[in-house]
């Protein structure tokens, strides 16, 4: 990642969660909607992370798997390999039963014992079953306050991926420390942008899936990413369950599901033959930006 490179770089991120998964007022973990069924279901989780892995590794996609524990449990007990499934992709963390942290929902904020609790116990069932350190961390509903980054500090994660920030003239997708939080721990934000008339969209491809846009505006905005944000990080994120389903838990009919998979194959096949970009892990992404500015910094050391 030297300068001259001016690549805009881009990681495709899974949150892989229970269907149609929802918080709940008064308890901490989520349901499956409609949460009145009081049930977690994964099924539509298995087939859409089959079939995005199946197109990644078509592709020849290297991504960034947020697990949530519990779900990766139920998969495995389902019959699931998710270790050779994820073998060529990055392990990360999404908590243990989709838990509301901060308690927007629930109405029950989660404190710092029992964040650190949970989260521990996330961690520990990933690395058992993937037998490989996880490294990064993105928060249910990608909400953190600074209890959770002292947890995922403490408990040796290297970085957060739980934020969304404005891509523009004053972030080029770069990492950060959480100094709001008061914290050293890296940052890979998900990036906001606006689309062709003005309207803030996110990296998130959930809107697809809703019907509420179109494949090829996913496309622009990393076209156009890729003049700004040199150096930069653009980080896709997606929930396979939304392959099959919606957000309220309805089966999407057939047709619908192919709509869906072609679209997701529409945004990987463009992004993969596109020039000036590379795609990648977020580890990957983290390591190498780590090493050019010890490498920076070393320099400018030698300098004065
Ligand atoms: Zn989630």
């Amino acid at each position: 990642m030297t300068k001259n490179h001016e690549l805009l770089y881009v990681a495709i991120s899974l949150d892989i969660d229970p269907d149609a998964n929802c918080a709940v007022e008064g308890r901490h973990d989520a349901l499956s909607s409609p949460v009145r069924h009081g049930k977690i279901r994964v099924e539509a989780c298995k087939r859409g992370l089959q079939k995005t892995l199946e197109l990644l590794d078509a592709y020849d996609i290297d991504a960034t798997l947020f697990y949530e524990a519990r779900t990766a449990q139920m998969l495995v007990a389902d019959g699931m390999d998710l270790p050779v499934l994820s073998e060529r992709h990055e392990v990360s963390c999404h908590s243990l039963k989709h838990e509301d942290y901060l308690g927007k929902v629930s109405g029950v904020p989660m404190k710092e014992e029992s964040l650190e609790e949970t989260i521990t116990k996330a961690k520990d069932i990933l690395e058992n079953i993937f037998k490989r350190d996880v490294k990064g961390f993105r928060a249910p509903y990608t909400r953190i306050n600074q209890a959770v980054v002292r947890v995922i500090e403490r408990l040796g994660f290297q970085y957060d991926s739980s934020e969304t920030v404005a891509l523009g003239t004053e972030w080029k997708g770069n990492p950060f420390p959480l100094e709001k939080f008061d914290s050293d721990i890296l940052e890979l934000a998900l990036p906001s942008f606006l689309d062709s008339k003005g309207k803030k969209m996110s990296s998130y491809l959930w809107a697809i899936f809703e019907g509420q846009r179109g494949s090829g505006e996913y496309v622009d905005a990393v076209l156009w990413a890729r003049d700004i944000a040199k150096n930069g990080l653009f980080v896709f994120s997606i929930h396979p369950w939304h392959l099959y389903v919606d957000c309220q838990g309805n089966p999407f009919n057939r047709e619908q599901v192919q709509k869906n998979r072609d679209n997701l194959e529409y945004i990987l096949s463009h992004l993969k033959q596109m020039h000036g970009i590379q795609m990648l892990r977020q580890d990957t992404y983290m390591e190498n930006w780590a090493r050019s500015h010890r490498a920076d910094s070393d320099a400018q050391i030698s300098l004065s």
